[in-house]
């Protein structure tokens, strides 16, 4: 499991890179940032990435949900932590997840990375998957580099293999994006 100086490590080159030059939520009124009308959308932190935080961040609440429960691979530490954010944040606080969006990892059979714009279901609309709008080259290549870190996590990559795999049999788009 990755520690808490490699997420150390990630926040710092994820702190000031964007997707694009100007700030994305301007399209979309922050659509990724909304808690959700029952206040009931957050995300998954990464495992071990909850040493990055106090728990007694204002901003944010806590759930410990059981991996299995949620479909995480057998492999996941139990708990995994489930945070909801009230819609603002200190940035360079935020979760990794959040630093990421809106691309993931796809790997290949045979072990290949793509990085792709994310297939899942989302509760609302962000711009830059709709209109794949091009994202600044040095955003793609962070990322990359994140993910080829936390893929060094067994845990992260059966995940990414199940996700990827689902996407293949369900004929999701997999078209991987160039900065
Ligand atoms: S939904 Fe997409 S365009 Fe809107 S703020 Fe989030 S990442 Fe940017
Ligand atoms: S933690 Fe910050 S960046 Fe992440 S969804 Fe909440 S407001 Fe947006």
């Amino acid at each position: 499991m990755l520690k808490r100086k490699d997420y150390h490590y990630l926040y710092d080159i994820t702190h000031r890179v964007t997707p694009l030059a100007e700030d994305c939520g301007t399209l979309c009124g922050r659509a990724c940032c909304q808690p959700g009308r029952d206040s009931d959308l957050g995300i998954y932190l990464f495992p071990g990435e909850e040493t990055m935080f106090t728990r007694r961040e204002s901003w944010l609440t806590w759930e410990e949900q059981n991996p299995a429960e949620q479909l995480f691979p057998a492999s996941w530490p139990d708990p995994v932590y489930f945070v909801r954010c009230t819609g603002t944040c200190p940035r360079d606080k935020r979760p990794l997840a959040c630093r990421l969006f809106p691309l993931v990892p796809h790997l290949q059979k045979d072990g290949s990375m793509l990085l792709i714009y994310e297939t899942m279901h989302l509760p609302y609309t962000c711009p830059l998957i709709t209109r794949q709008i091009k994202l600044q080259q040095q955003f793609v290549s962070t990322v990359k580099k994140v993910w080829k870190l936390l893929l060094q996590d067994p845990c992260i990559r059966d995940l990414i293999v199940d996700d990827s795999r689902y996407r293949e049999e369900n004929n999701l788009p997999i078209q991987a994006v160039e900065g």
